[in-house]
């Protein structure tokens, strides 16, 4: 019976799918430091973490035989993927499964800030009744800017329209424009003309400090800014200074340049006595929904690769995509991204006399990867002479 370990709490949903397609699974509330990881992978072929467990390289050196690792989150740091890939370990994620909850806290933050609803609720909390409608806007007619007009960006976009808002978008790359948005001319058209900025750019380095000073300064008067992409890329003590002279109206910030650890940890930022802010810990993508759609997906991902031996998706592995399943088994080659690879393999089928009902090859930097289903299983001898053909890095047979 084939074995999973799924730990830090991963949603029951995942376990559920494994357990349904076979597999003996172990789960744990908590994260694992090396050592205990080392010892927990025994005869374990898939392994899900979450963001606390690190599997570094010497956890997948002293356990060769794990076929896949499932990180059931967006980010994939907590996993050596270079040494994964070059030892034959798939690594999947759940790239797009939190998209909707940030797309929901961008629709709340741009109403609440354009109702002051944070400064009113601070004053009732004070004691001060004040009814006053100044600086209070319906959204409905307003222009939102969206910067990275990505995943997120775009979905950010069709809600907002159906709320009555005309959005602009700006993005370094060409992107289709969705409903009656538009392209914004470049970046400081776009200041000046919206209402509510919203930045959902990715996290390239290129990014750090993107919104600074200069962009605050073209924001158009007693409009809001929004930042749920990364925290590096605005300047919080910038936005402070145009939040103070009242240039800036408000402000939702989800993601700082330096974030706790953990939860409970202490926490400072420059923008912590501003009036109509709304402060939230990196809980863009924190919904029951979003836990529940990352369980789904990489347990998916990881049966189907398991199974079938698809890639799609994979964070480390060429993609390769061949579903339906012909013939007696399925031979899933890794190997090193040199020529005449596949030639040899189709030599050892050859030379057994085996005929191929369907085979397809993916190459990727240094890595190839050729799926290949057989008519007749092949004998352990030609087994073992495609695992000792040069460049191989891992075979497995699916049967
Ligand atoms: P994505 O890669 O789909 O989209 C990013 C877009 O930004 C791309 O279209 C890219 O071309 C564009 N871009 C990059 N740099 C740019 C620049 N300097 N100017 C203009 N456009 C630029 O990413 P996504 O899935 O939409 O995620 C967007 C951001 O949200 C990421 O930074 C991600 O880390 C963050 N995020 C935050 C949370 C949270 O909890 N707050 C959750 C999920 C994602």
């Amino acid at each position: 019976m084939p074995k999973a370990l799924l730990l830090e709490n991963i949603h029951p949903f995942a376990s559920e799918n494994l357990r349904q397609h076979g597999f003996e699974v172990v789960t744990t509330k908590g994260a694992m430091d090396e050592d205990e990881l080392i010892d927990a992978l025994e005869g374990v072929d898939l392994l899900g973490v979450r963001s606390k467990t690190n599997v570094t390289a010497k956890v997948m050196e002293a356990r060769p035989d794990l076929t896949a690792v499932g990180c059931f989150s967006i980010g994939t740091n907590q996993v050596d993927l270079e040494y994964a890939g070059a030892h034959g370990i798939a690594v999947f994620n759940a790239p797009y499964s939190n998209t909707r909850s940030v797309v929901e806290l961008v629709i709340s933050d741009i109403i609440a800030l354009m109702r002051r609803l944070p400064a009113h609720s601070h004053h009732v909390r004070s004691g001060i009744w004040d009814k006053s409608a100044s600086g209070s806007h319906e959204v409905r007619g307003k222009t939102l800017g969206i910067i990275g007009y990505g995943n997120i960006g775009s979905q950010v976009s069709v809600l907002a329209e159906a709320l009555g808002m005309h959005v602009i978008f700006y993005d370094i790359e060409e992107k289709l424009a969705l409903g009656n948005a538009e392209r914004a001319v470049s970046l400081e058209d776009l200041l000046e003309k919206s209402d509510a900025v919203t930045l959902h750019v990715d996290g390239r380095k290129s990014n750090t400090n993107f919104f600074g000073e200069a962009q605050f300064a073209s924001m158009k008067q007693g409009s809001v800014f929004i930042n749920l992409s990364r925290g590096f890329v605005a300047d919080l003590d910038a936005l402070k200074e145009h939040l103070d002279s009242g240039h800036i109206a408000g402000a939702a910030v989800d993601v700082y340049p330096v974030e706790p650890k953990k939860s409970g940890d202490a926490f400072h930022t420059p923008l912590s006595e501003e009036d109509n802010v709304i402060l939230t810990p990196h809980i863009g993508g924190s919904t029951l929904e979003a836990q529940e759609a990352i369980g789904h997906f990489v347990s998916h991902k990881l049966l189907d690769y398991w199974q079938n031996g698809v890639t799609s998706l994979s964070v480390n592995l060429p993609t390769l995509n061949m579903n339906a399943r012909r013939g007696a088994a399925r031979i899933a080659h890794l190997h090193a991204n040199l020529p005449g690879v596949l030639a040899s393999v189709n030599h050892v089928l050859g030379s057994e006399n085996i005929n191929i009902a369907a085979q397809a090859l993916a190459t990727e930097d240094e890595l190839g990867y050729v799926v290949t289903d057989v008519a007749t299983m092949p004998s352990q001898a030609a087994l073992d002479a495609l695992r000792s053909l040069q460049g191989t890095i891992r075979v497995r047979v699916m049967k």
